[in-house]
């Protein structure tokens, strides 16, 4: 892919996380979801509520009429018993007091009560309201299956207006009285009782319940809508600000400012949880930023300060060779070769903790930490007095009278490599010697460093204790980090990565490294290795 088609890729991909999409998506999603959601829900519970209700009203109207058909049949079977007729003759004309009685307020309940002989002839009828009065005699079939009890329909539509009556037909018997003096209606079929009902009232009660069903569930959604676009805000506003806060903090990239950080929700819930996450993530990162930002510009100050006196030495003997004494050009030569040293110690350190993170980097391997095939344990123990021995030497033909004593030994095995191990002490004992006078300045006392080794359950640790001039508590916390170096310490010679190093190679033998220092008194290190299984 060439170069132009990666960057038009970058401008694009920066181009989406500078540019909001659509801002309220989520929020507006999940209160539609919930609207469709709570809608069915209403729609079925108002389908439920209406079809129950319809049903009831249903019952109540054919009870009704039920009711007003058993009162029409009994006030026929009196009425034939006082008026004993043959051959199914009916008195004419036939009058039923008790439903006369009724008439009135049946009308207002909207029931009419017909009754007719064999050849379909009235024999008697209510005064019907309207449409009642126009509903005529089913015809012939229905009222040869009325006779029989089986008329087929209960609902019927009747008049211009197609309005709805419900109908109850019934087959009249010649009453009989049996043994016991009882009336039966068990005699042969004699006419057609016919009970209507208008339904106009409860197909008003219908529509005004599916109005009112329709309206409060519009009301409810609306509400439920409004309630619930309000809580996604509520709950959903520190994903907004999340994303705000990202995008400003991409957009601001260049210059690397990581101090915004996102309002915590007063609840305790997920959505906290997400933002104390986020607000973590920055403070790392704005932690990592700061001490990469130091890093460079310590590095670039270390590595600065030699070329510079590399560079005025060689200039200055540039211009004046023929009119320096030699012994100057010598001790110009000489400082420019040291210093040239000093940049290299730098950047060999540099290299090797670059080299320590990118093995960091790596993936861990299961076996780091297991003593490769035919690699012997290292001898801490040996490694020491030998180091001991070259260093007393080193101060001795100095004219040092620091003295370096050695304490308790106990014999340590530990994984690894000699080198690395050799190289923490010489850092160690470097720094001891460094950072303590050859004579207390109020005691008087020569300065001393002692060494010593002990096991102690699976760790074997080397203390390496000097009474030299100490660390301040505030630069305590920091002596580990590259090109840190304490104010008091800047007068000694040194790159600040001394210790840097010493960490990352005991890491990297899966150890750890601790100080506890009093300034003014001394300082103590140690060194804790785990031990050769
Ligand atoms: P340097 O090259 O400055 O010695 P190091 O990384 O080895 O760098 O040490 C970092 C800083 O820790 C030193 O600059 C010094 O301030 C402090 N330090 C380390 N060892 C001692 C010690 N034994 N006594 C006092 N200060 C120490």
């Amino acid at each position: 892919m060439s170069l132009r088609n990666n960057t038009s890729h970058l401008v694009r991909d920066e181009d989406r996380v500078l540019q909001p999409k659509t801002p309220h998506s989520l929020r507006w999603h999940l209160s539609f979801s919930y609207a469709i959601l709570i809608l069915v829900v209403l729609l079925i519970s108002g389908i439920l509520a209406f079809f129950f209700s319809s049903q009831s009203i249903d019952q109540a109207a054919a009870g009704a009429l039920k009711a007003e058909a058993g009162a029409a049949q009994t006030n026929v079977r009196s009425v034939l018993l006082a008026h004993p007729t043959q051959n199914g003759s009916w008195p004419k004309p036939l009058t039923l007091k008790v439903i006369d009685t009724h008439s009135e307020s049946e009308n207002t309940l909207g029931i009419a009560v017909k009754v007719f002989d064999l050849q379909r002839q009235t024999l008697y009828e209510t005064k019907s309201p309207q449409p009642l009065s126009s509903y005529v005699l089913p015809p012939e079939e229905s009222f040869t299956a009325a006779m029989k009890g089986e008329f087929p329909a209960d609902v019927i539509d009747i008049g211009p207006a197609k309005e709805k009556i419900r109908i109850h037909v019934e087959p009249i018997r010649q009453p009989q009285v049996n043994a016991k003096g009882e009336t039966t209606g068990n005699g042969k079929v004699i006419g057609v009782l016919l009970t209507a009902k208008t339904l106009q009232a409860e197909e008003r009660t219908k529509s005004t319940l599916a109005i009112w069903l329709g309206v409060s569930a519009l009301v409810a959604l609306a509400i439920a809508a409004i309630g619930m676009h309000f809580t996604t805000k509520r709950v959903l506003w520190p994903l907004s600000a999340i994303v705000q806060t990202a995008r400003s903090i991409a957009r601001s990239a260049h210059t690397g400012n990581l101090s915004q950080r996102v309002r915590r929700p007063a609840s305790n819930d997920e959505m906290a949880e997400v933002v104390d996450t986020f607000n973590d993530m920055l403070d790392a990162l704005e932690q990592a930023t700061r001490a990469q930002r130091r890093f460079v510009a310590d590095a670039s100050h270390e590595l600065r300060a030699p070329l510079t006196i590399i560079q005025g030495n060689l200039a200055f003997l540039q211009q004046h060779v023929h009119e320096l004494p030699v012994e100057e050009q010598q001790t110009m030569l000489q400082d420019a070769h040291s210093e040239t040293l000093r940049l290299a110690r730098i950047v060999d350190e540099l290299l090797l903790l670059a080299r320590a993170d990118t093995a960091g980097a790596l993936p861990p391997d299961k076996e780091s930490g297991k003593r490769e095939k035919g690699k012997h344990p290292v001898e801490v123990e040996r490694v020491l007095l030998q180091l001991v021995r070259q260093v007393r030497g080193g101060l001795h033909s100095e004219g040092s009278s620091l003295q370096l004593e050695v304490g308790h030994i106990e014999p340590v095995r530990v994984n690894g490599d000699e080198e690395s191990v050799r190289r923490i002490m010489v850092i160690l004992l470097d720094n001891a010697i460094k950072y303590t006078p050859e004579k207390d300045a109020v005691s008087g006392l020569p300065g001393k460093i002692t060494v010593s080794l002990e096991r102690k359950e699976q760790e074997g640790i080397l203390h390496v204790k000097d009474t030299g001039i100490g660390i301040e508590s505030e630069d305590l916390p920091h002596i580990f980090e590259r090109f840190y170096r304490a104010d008091r310490a800047r007068t000694r010679q040194g790159t600040g990565l001394g210790l840097a190093i010493a960490r990352t190679l005991t890491e990297q033998m899966q150890g750890k490294i601790t100080v506890q220092s009093t300034p003014g008194i001394g300082t103590h290190f140690s060194v804790h290795f785990p031990l050769v299984d």
